[in-house]
């Protein structure tokens, strides 16, 4: 008799196989289709804490917590209360509501650079936004932003991009004008000459930053490069911008300005700030804020803009982030460091651990990583195979080198043990 073969198809498959008909690889953001690693993404159906359970009921410890936003981890109680109390009031009015000036408090509280803030919908948002009002506000055309870096998919700013656009080798995207790519300007990240090179060449809107790079995977400033950087913004009349979208309360309460004491012009927020919800801000000194309509003539809009939902999950999650809180993802991260850097020196593997706070990269390369191009030094196709590794141990890495691992508050030790015994079999595997 012939043998009976049985293939079995999981219900992941099969919803992959329905999603890539319907949207382009399946996704609704291109990482997510796993094309640098390989494999088959997980659709995930829940989450709680530190985990996440996919649609055939595996579960994960989740090192994306969704990019960023899920600091306190996924469906927190404060958080959820929040939103269902919100929610059975209403999910959107298209008015003024008390939940943005709650939002809006705490952010400029926290960050006494932020004098004033528009709310928008996405990071995207905030830094297409911060750019029209920065030309408007400098009369100038140009702007400068450092190659490995990412501001969201707004065309001014795709030149040389991190994240994604890194993922996919893509140097600019398609369907950006030359007319655009001209006033983009692109220099490495962390060379403070080069800034300065370019901002006197050709006269600058802004500068735009991420203060500690997480789009290249997890690159800090060296020290003094955020400093020349406001010294040349100050030299050239150039604004500077600091795209706190990922550093914006996760690596201090003030974020990336709180930390470095270099103080920005304008600040891009997201993730956090929305508590899981979609929300950006971009914000500055009152007398910068004035140019945005109504009261100036920078013109941005939006439906929903301030979203209620999206400003009581912000609050919510704002409220849990006390300086035990920042203590707990400094110890959590700095556990989850110590503990991947032994892993991968036992397993023989060269590789190095970057990381600031609960942001951290294993970079699969002996040489520290500085600028995109120490960044693709690495070995990606070793990337690749710990990740589908990791995955069969329960671990849900970004695929991707380009990107952090985020931690939340709901990590426990128990949870950086297991990630870091799932690491060491995994790397010696691989
Ligand atoms: N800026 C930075 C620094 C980001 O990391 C991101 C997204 N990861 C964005 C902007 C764009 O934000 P969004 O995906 O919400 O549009």
């Amino acid at each position: 008799m012939a043998p009976c073969l049985v293939t079995v198809t999981t219900r992941n498959t099969e919803l992959l196989g329905r999603a890539r008909a319907l949207m382009p690889g399946g996704v609704s953001s291109p990482v997510r289709a796993f094309r640098a690693v390989g494999g088959e993404p997980p659709f995930i159906v829940e989450g709680s804490g530190s985990r996440v359970r996919d649609a055939d009921g595996n579960e994960y410890i989740d090192l994306i917590c969704s990019w960023g936003p899920l600091v306190a981890g996924h469906a927190h109680p404060a958080v959820v209360a929040a939103i269902v109390a919100q929610a059975q009031r209403g999910t959107t009015f298209g008015m003024p509501t008390p939940g943005e000036i709650a939002l809006a408090e705490r952010i400029t509280l926290a960050m006494p650079v932020v004098e004033m803030l528009r709310f928008v919908s996405s990071g995207t948002e905030a830094a297409m936004s911060v750019l029209r009002l920065a030309r408007a506000a400098t009369k100038r055309d140009a702007v400068l932003k450092f190659a490995g870096c990412y501001h969201g998919h707004a065309d001014a700013l795709l030149a040389k991009a991190g994240s994604g656009v890194a993922t996919f080798g893509l140097p600019d995207s398609a369907g950006v004008t030359p007319g655009t790519a001209r006033d983009t300007l692109t220099v490495a990240y962390n060379d403070a000459d080069g800034a300065r090179r370019a901002a006197r060449e050709r006269p600058l809107a802004a500068i735009i930053v991420e203060p500690y790079a997480g789009n290249m995977g997890c690159v800090p400033p060296e020290p003094g490069f955020l400093g020349s950087l406001r010294e040349t913004a100050d030299e050239t009349g150039a604004l500077l911008v600091f795209d706190e979208v990922i550093t914006g309360f996760r690596v201090a309460r003030g974020g990336a300005t709180e930390r470095t004491g270099v103080r920005p012009d304008l600040v891009c927020l997201g993730k956090i700030v929305g508590g899981g919800l979609p929300v950006g801000a971009y914000g500055g000194s009152r007398a910068l804020m004035a140019h945005v309509a109504p009261l100036g003539p920078v013109y941005q809009a939006g439906t929903l803009s301030g979203n209620p939902l999206a400003m009581a999950a912000g609050v919510a999650t704002l409220d849990l982030l006390d300086g035990a809180a920042y203590a707990r993802l400094e110890a959590v991260g700095a556990a989850l460091e110590h503990g991947l850097a032994a892993a991968a020196r036992d397993a023989g593997i060269t590789a190095r651990v970057q990381r600031i706070g609960s942001l951290l990269t294993l970079f699969f390369t002996d040489r520290p990583v500085r600028d995109e191009d120490s960044a693709r030094a690495s070995d990606l196709a070793r990337f690749a195979a710990f990740h589908r590794a990791m995955l069969r141990r329960g671990v849900l890495l970004p695929p991707s080198q380009f990107e952090c691992l985020f931690l939340s508050l709901a990590h426990t030790d128990a949870d950086v043990d297991s990630v870091v015994g799932a690491a060491a079999s995994a790397l010696k595997e691989i």
